[in-house]
């Protein structure tokens, strides 16, 4: 249920008001945006009688929300959500590239990857230190020194990172990586995404192989409702028939998420085709049709690459890339 508030409200009548709703059992959620004030009600609204509600006088609307979803509905909070992370924003018209190999190999190769994507404009450092991979034999990350070479990227840099985490009893050697990535595999590991919920750190959430887009919602709702609300929704391709790309990209997933949640929407075109050729268009595609940000495989040996080198670009491509994105931005949707 959304409670929309007159112009300019009352604000003793305002706090009466939220701390009746809790005194019904229900929590609010209040949005104060540019245009109106609105109240979001969670938990169960059995017992809050609309009318009554209807009837005070810094009240406008009363309305039930249908979607399950409430803290991740746009219609509880009508404005773009816009993450900070480290001084780089992301959301409501901030626009941000992630780039970075898919595991952290060396320190070498983190930091020459690095600095390669800052000069071509990335603002955000990806790197995997635990990765899931589909053979128990194949290179698993470096784990806890896969993290240290991140940060010493980091330090080398000053770009903010992102790596994914793959069981919540690994979250104390996150405390110092900027962006907590949920792999496509963790969507719904609903014990690690309510362990996130309870961090205060911005969350990339992705896309499961065979979720819809209502679900991945569900998921950003269990972080959500421990009280992070900084979460990125992350499209990474689904599971199709289709076998000539590793996964097909659903780019419509932009506009639809954008209509129904104010969380932004960053696109990874790298695990959605599986091929460096494919990434560039469809990096084009997503950043034309409103993507808030790209996440994107950079290795400087792909040949060589211990994961996912057939889908990395080179640090020559990626800076192609990022010049056709930048010409492509002022166009972009929304
Ligand atoms: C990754 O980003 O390295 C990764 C494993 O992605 P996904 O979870 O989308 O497969
Ligand atoms: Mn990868």
């Amino acid at each position: 249920m959304i409670v929309i508030l007159k112009k300019n409200p009352d604000k003793n009548q305002m706090d009466s008001l939220t701390n009746w709703f809790r005194s019904l059992g229900v929590e609010p959620h209040v949005s104060v945006g540019s245009h109106q004030t609105i109240i979001g009600l969670v938990g169960d609204t059995s017992r809050v009688d609309m009318d009554v509600i209807r009837a005070m006088d810094i009240v406008e609307d009363v309305r039930r929300i249908q979607e399950p979803f409430k803290n991740a509905n746009r219609k509880f909070h009508p404005e773009d959500t816009v993450i900070d992370v480290g001084g780089v924003k992301i959301g409501g018209g901030h626009f941000a590239v992630m780039a970075g190999p898919c595991s952290v190999e060396s320190e070498e190769q983190i930091c020459a990857v690095a600095q390669a994507v800052k000069a071509s404009g990335a603002q955000v450092l990806r790197g995997g230190a635990f990765k899931p991979r589909t053979s128990p034999y194949a290179f698993q990350g470096l784990h806890g020194d896969g993290i240290k070479l991140l940060l010493r990227a980091k330090e080398l840099t000053g770009l903010p990172i992102v790596s994914e985490i793959m069981d919540a009893s690994h979250i104390p050697l996150f405390e110092d990586v900027d962006i907590i990535q949920v792999g496509a595999r963790n969507m719904q590991n609903f014990e690690l995404l309510k362990q996130l919920g309870q961090l205060r750190k911005p969350v990339l959430l992705k896309r499961g192989l065979a979720n819809t887009l209502q679900e991945l919602l569900m998921s950003a709702e269990y972080i959500m409702a421990g009280g992070n609300d900084q979460v990125m929704l992350c499209e990474r391709g689904i599971r199709t028939f289709e076998t000539y790309t590793r996964n097909t990209l659903d780019l419509s997933a932009i506009p639809v998420l954008h209509s129904l949640s104010h969380l932004p929407v960053i696109i990874d075109p790298s695990h959605a085709t599986g091929s460096a050729k494919l990434v560039q268009p469809m990096a084009l595609a997503a950043t034309a049709a409103g993507a808030d940000g790209l996440i994107i495989e950079v290795h400087n040996d792909p040949a060589h690459a211990l994961c996912d080198g057939p889908q990395s670009l080179t640090p020559a491509d990626f800076d192609t890339l990022m010049h056709k994105v930048e010409a492509i931005r002022p166009y972009a949707e929304r």
